[in-house]
């Protein structure tokens, strides 16, 4: 038999998602190392196609019609029930997406990376091979180095009937929006979605199995926001024992598919979508990561060290599929760093990403923006007498030509943990109007290790909410 022809490069990066472009960007653009990446999918992974940048233009166009509610009480004579054009945005935002699929290609070619499209996996510890999408049969690789950047995927509950309902990916997929849905979940993508269909004018039941959402997050969030959906029409059936049973009625798009959810409390309801945001799981099955003998943990994701090694020599892990963090910019960040340590000059040889302090917004409605350590977690971290906490809760300006009723609905909430006596400020949690842009900016200042009084010595700008951060007592 023939020998299997196998090419050589220095870097083969599996995964071309946010990780994956990062890393093999600095290790080929910056430094000329020979590199390959291999997708299975769509060029720029979950968060081009189906994560952040559909979910944002999504929360734009939901916030559209809070805008539209808000303008009446500005004076505009803006007519009942606006009809929206949902296959119009939809198509839109594809066209949006498509264009970004180019651009990553774009880039990795003008960079001088190679892109195979198609299924890897390992064959021996330093060779890949991959079933290529094209049908054309397989492609052997190899390099010193290879990074696992595969991400991750939404998971379903192990329930009968559970396939009837959508998880995100589906959720982007969909052409109408239905009038009635159901939420599954607790997490930042539950509260998002839940939001987008709430705004949009879909019925919309979350399904929680505690008493709040956002449960990672400070008791603050949790509750204001909590309290905050339910006021503005979020029908929320807290404490939640879950489904034992899913029952497709009709197939179709829109109002035309029924489902049955029946609860394990014997409860029953129909909806026309179901969406199941219940968590992710590390992409990995078909990877073989057994045959290089890489570590991974009780969930099935990659074991890395604080360089992004793995258990095996020459091989990586970072982003999604090593359960780190799962934000774009960390995969991003993580990958440049890994890029920096195994390609770039001798200063870059211990390179790595500080997990710390990574700011990250909720595009719920409205948004949420925190960093650093919630209430709980610096009381744990330094002891209740250490810590100072900062506390303001009040309406933004925008709102105040509305009713009470309005202004109760939507408040602006801030927190501010400071520890020590220098009130160096270890937690900042905001949520409100504009705060996802608001967060950037403090973000740098708690980066820099900021204290209460250097927030208190930059001069407010005026009249803003964010002024609120830097006048609090
Ligand atoms: C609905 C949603 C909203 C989100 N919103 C935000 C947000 O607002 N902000 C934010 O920062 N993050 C957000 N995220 C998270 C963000 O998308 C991820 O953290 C990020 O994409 C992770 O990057 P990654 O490189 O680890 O993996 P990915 O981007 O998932 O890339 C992995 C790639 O590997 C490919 N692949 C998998 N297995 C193989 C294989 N065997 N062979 C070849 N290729 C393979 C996949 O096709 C994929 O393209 C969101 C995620 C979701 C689902």
């Amino acid at each position: 038999m023939a020998p299997v022809e196998t090419t050589q490069y220095d870097y083969i990066v599996l995964g071309g998602g946010s990780g994956g472009s990062g890393s093999a960007r600095r290790a080929a653009g910056w430094y000329g190392a020979k590199t390959l990446i291999i997708e299975s999918g769509r060029s720029g992974g979950t968060c081009v196609n189906v994560g952040c940048v559909p979910k944002k233009m999504t929360w734009n166009f939901a916030s559209i019609n809070e805008m539209l509610e808000a303008g009446k009480h500005y004076g505009y004579d803006i007519p009942e029930n606006i009809k929206f054009d949902y296959t119009h945005f939809k198509n839109s935002r594809d066209a949006v997406i498509k264009r970004l699929n180019g651009a990553y290609e774009n880039n990795w070619s003008r960079e001088g990376i190679d892109l195979v499209h198609g299924r890897a996996k390992f064959v021996d510890p330093k060779t890949i091979e991959v079933a290529l999408v094209d049908g054309s049969g397989t492609a052997r690789y190899t390099a010193p180095h290879i990074l696992l950047a595969t991400g991750g995927r939404p998971s379903i509950p192990d329930i009968p009937g559970a396939e009837h309902g959508i998880t995100s990916d589906g959720f982007f997929e969909m052409e109408e929006l239905p009038p009635k849905v159901a939420v599954v979940g607790a997490g930042y993508i539950a509260v998002e979605l839940a939001g987008v269909t709430n705004a949009a004018n879909v019925e919309t039941h979350m399904f929680v199995r505690g008493q709040t959402f956002l449960r990672k997050f400070d008791p603050m969030v949790q509750q204001t926001m909590t309290d905050r959906y339910e006021a503005t029409g979020v029908k929320l059936h807290r404490g939640h024992t879950g489904f034992k049973e899913i029952k497709l009625i009709r197939d179709g798009k829109g109002k035309d598919k029924l489902i049955k959810l029946i609860g394990n409390d014997g409860s029953e309801m129909e909806v026309n979508e179901l969406l199941w945001a219940i968590g992710r799981l590390p992409e990995v099955e078909d990877l073989h990561l057994d045959v290089p003998g890489v570590k991974l943990s009780h969930g099935g994701f990659v074991v890395v060290d604080e360089y992004q090694n793995t258990s095996v020599e020459g091989v990586y892990a970072l982003g999604d599929v090593t359960g780190q963090a799962e934000l774009t910019p960390v995969a991003i960040a993580a990958g440049r760093q890994l890029g920096n340590r195994l390609f770039g000059p001798a200063q870059f040889k211990s390179a790595k990403l500080s997990y710390e302090n990574i700011p990250t917004v909720v595009f719920s409605h409205p948004e949420v923006g925190c960093i650093g350590l919630t209430e709980p977690e610096a009381r744990q971290h330094y002891g209740d007498d250490k810590i100072k906490i900062y506390h303001t809760k009040f309406t933004a300006m925008f709102y105040h030509v509305m009713p009470q009723e309005e202004k109760t609905k939507n408040p602006t909430e801030m927190k501010i943990i400071c520890a020590g006596p220098q009130e160096k400020i270890v937690g900042l949690h905001i949520l409100g109007l504009g705060v996802g842009e608001m967060l950037q900016g403090f973000g740098v200042a708690v980066k820099m290790g900021a204290t209460k009084q250097d927030f208190d010595s930059c001069v407010a700008i005026h009249p803003t909410s964010a002024e609120e951060l830097v006048t609090m007592r």
